[in-house]
């Protein structure tokens, strides 16, 4: 399998000017308390160590007993090697629902700020309400950046143009083999706008590379060919534009290290066509999300 400890790729977030690594690791429906997450928060610093320092979470995982995991899991680690992302519920995302959210993300995380603060989906409150109250918590260093998620085209849009002192820096969907619609308009919209796009259920919760690596496909003979393994395959062709992000959840040691040493695998043009050949991409749909 291809080598953790390849240096990860970093690349550039979007407008916001920093860099990002573009692997890193998600936390929905970590192992947050019982035998378990003692392990999944060794899984976590091992990530970090290996340069999966995007660390995605929200206030609705384990109604922000996750986000509290994750300010215990990286306890002790220097705040400015981390990028910690987090989310608000669309339901508390009117003005001052947001400003209260993101106090209480901040104190479950044990943190001064965070790097990404976002929407987690389009709800019921006026966007453009909910775009001053994020720009309100970067005027008020809570956050660093500004995001968005399971919005399409048109919505993403329509967001951004609701910012006026900082810029929209993401926009988080569904992004995987079998899901791939966000190709048609969400990244190419996203990359004009100098918007990054982060890639959520990489593996579609893990079910199908298995099935699919068995059956000896292209995965498999990529893996092959590149001393990878075919879920290190996938995560570099969903990272292969510019613009793109993936932030697989890996709750065990050696599953980190097998996404983490995604981070330096690059396909060429034929790999990608033989990739696209057997997942194909379909028809324009509405955004799919989970
Ligand atoms: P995922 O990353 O596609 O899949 C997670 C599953 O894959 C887990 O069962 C995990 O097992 C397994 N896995 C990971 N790496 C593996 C490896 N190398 N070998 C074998 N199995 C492996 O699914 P996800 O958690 O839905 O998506 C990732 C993150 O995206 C989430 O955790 C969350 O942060 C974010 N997300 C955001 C939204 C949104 O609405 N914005 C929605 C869904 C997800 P173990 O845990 O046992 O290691």
């Amino acid at each position: 399998m291809a080598n953790p400890l390849r240096k990860m790729k970093a690349k550039p977030f979007g407008n916001s000017g920093i860099d990002l690594p573009v692997i890193g690791q998600g936390t929905w429906d970590v192992p947050e308390s019982g035998p378990r997450a003692a392990e999944a928060k060794r899984a976590i610093r091992r990530g970090i160590e290996l340069g999966m320092t995007h660390l995605d979470t929200a206030e609705m995982y384990g109604n922000g007993r996750v986000e509290l995991w994750l300010g215990e899991a990286i306890a002790g680690v220097p705040r400015e090697s981390l990028f910690v992302a987090t989310k608000v519920l669309p339901g508390n995302a009117h003005y001052h629902g947001t400003l209260d959210a993101a106090e209480r993300s901040l104190m479950r995380l044990g943190l001064d700020y965070v790097d990404l603060f976002m929407l987690h989906w389009p709800g019921e409150h006026p966007i453009e309400e909910t775009m001053r109250a994020l720009e309100r918590l970067v005027e008020d260093g809570k956050t660093r950046f500004v995001g968005i998620s399971n919005f399409d085209a048109a919505e993403m849009l329509e967001a951004a143009s609701f910012l006026r002192a900082v810029q929209l820096a993401c926009n988080q969907v569904l992004y995987h083999l079998r899901e791939r619609g966000v190709e048609h308009d969400v990244i190419p919209a996203a990359r004009e706008r100098g918007i990054a796009v982060v890639a959520y259920t990489p593996f579609g919760r893990g079910q199908f590379p298995r099935a699919q690596a068995a059956q000896g496909g292209v995965l498999e003979a990529l893996a092959r060919k590149h001393d990878a393994t075919p879920r290190q395959v996938i995560l570099a062709f969903l990272t292969r534009e510019t613009n793109v992000f993936t932030i697989p959840k890996a709750s065990r040691v050696e599953h980190v290290e097998e996404n983490a040493g995604a981070g330096a695998l690059a396909l060429d043009a034929a790999d990608v066509a033989a990739i696209e050949a057997e997942f194909p991409r379909g028809e324009k749909s509405p955004l799919a999300s989970l």
